[in-house]
């Protein structure tokens, strides 16, 4: 038994085998999930690539969260691929322009790039939500993915304010979709070595001493731990967990200075 059996989840925001979105699709069909993946623009030729790299290969959808189309268009979609139900549904998608934004650009951050970093990062939880709410029903699960937004990092600047923005928008979802069954959850992970990670210049500054510090360690290249967190999630086994922000992080969010 599995503890996703019966279940159809989509993943969007896939990309490397190294993205968490990735590790969740693998560990979700390891649990007897059917899934889903999406990735958007020119990268979606190294997602249908990657996509082969999973147990079974998922269909891959294109997926612009900025892009109202994508966005109208999705549950035809996937309705196209004989889905009429999700169970769960997992954003793993951030942008911030890592030229203007982070690695200690915060006092000269454009609004331009901001604005973008905040629609991409943290509206489209809510534009993903609305994309798929009609096929969610009692008992779906939306599950994203933060970095601790409760304090100021190093290197992290706008993203940081983009994550702290994407935790809130987390709360008003489930708030306004717990009347209709569904949770709207995020997993709060460590430091991990993904495509998005190299990109932010100074990444090295917020990942030195995690592992040595969380009472539990850290593997900055191990996605798993955060995986199965999202699958938690979006199983059975959260059935009145809403709102909420779970860590993984080897326990580093639960220590002083
Ligand atoms: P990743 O592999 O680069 O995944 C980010 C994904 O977002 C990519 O597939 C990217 O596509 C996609 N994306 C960007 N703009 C998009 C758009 N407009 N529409 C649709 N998709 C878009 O990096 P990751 O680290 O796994 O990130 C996944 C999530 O985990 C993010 O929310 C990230 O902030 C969060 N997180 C990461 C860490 C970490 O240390 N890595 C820690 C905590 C939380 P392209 O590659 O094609 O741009």
């Amino acid at each position: 038994m599995g503890l996703l059996d019966g279940k159809t989840v989509l993943v969007a925001g896939v990309t490397m085998d190294s993205s968490i979105g990735f590790a969740v699709a693998k560990v979700a069909q390891e649990q007897g999930a059917r899934v889903l993946i999406s990735n958007f623009g020119r990268a979606l030729s190294i997602t249908k690539r990657i996509a082969k790299r999973l147990p079974e290969e998922p269909p891959v959808l294109d997926l612009d969260v900025t892009n109202q189309e994508h966005l109208d268009g999705l549950a035809d979609a996937l309705r196209a691929e004989g889905v009429e139900r999700l169970d769960g549904v997992v954003h793993s998608i951030a942008y911030g322009n890592p030229e203007t934004l982070l690695g200690g650009k915060f006092l000269d951050g454009p609004w331009d790039d901001v604005s973008q970093a905040v629609q991409v990062s943290a509206y489209s939880l809510k534009s993903l939500a609305m994309a798929t709410r009609p096929l969610m029903s009692e008992g779906s699960s939306i599950v994203g993915l933060t970095f601790d937004a409760t304090v100021a990092w190093p290197a992290y600047d706008w993203m940081g304010v983009a994550k702290a923005a994407l935790e809130s928008t987390s709360r008003y979802l489930a708030r306004d979709l717990g009347p209709d069954g569904i949770r709207c959850n995020l997993v709060s992970a460590g430091p991990l070595k993904t495509l998005a990670a190299k990109a932010i210049p100074g990444f090295e500054e917020l990942d030195e001493g995690w592992g040595s510090r969380a009472p539990l360690g850290w593997d900055n290249t191990d996605q798993g731990p955060t995986a199965k967190a999202v699958c938690a999630l979006i199983s059975d086994f959260f059935p009145a967990t809403t709102g909420e922000i779970i860590h993984v992080d080897g326990g580093y969010h639960s220590l002083g200075a």
